[in-house]
């Protein structure tokens, strides 16, 4: 109680730190709502630059169908794992 009352006499007695205070709480809230809406437009861009780096679409051995996407590897094709594709051989 006597740390309850410490502080209440603190906020009571100092109208500037209430006013710190409420700025710091302002400056907070903002920020997270502007990491809250930048952060997965972050996500998507790095996520939409690792997808543009596999080279499937361009590769001779891809047969653009679903049942065998690819002739040479096809568990691995229009996947991430086909980034660095030793099989890759461009049309
Ligand atoms: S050979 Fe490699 S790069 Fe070509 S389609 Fe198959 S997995 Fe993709």
């Amino acid at each position: 109680m006597a740390v309850l009352q410490l502080g209440i006499n603190l906020f009571n007695e100092n109208g500037g730190l209430i006013a710190v205070l409420k700025f710091s709480l302002a400056c907070g809230l903002l920020g997270l709502v502007g990491w809250t809406i930048v952060s997965p437009l972050l996500g998507a861009w790095v996520r939409a630059k690792q997808m543009y780096k596999i080279p499937c679409t361009n590769c001779r051995f891809f047969t653009n169908d679903y049942r065998l996407k690819c002739t040479m590897n096809p568990y691995a094709a229009n996947t991430e794992a086909a980034i660095d594709c030793s099989d890759y051989m461009s049309d």
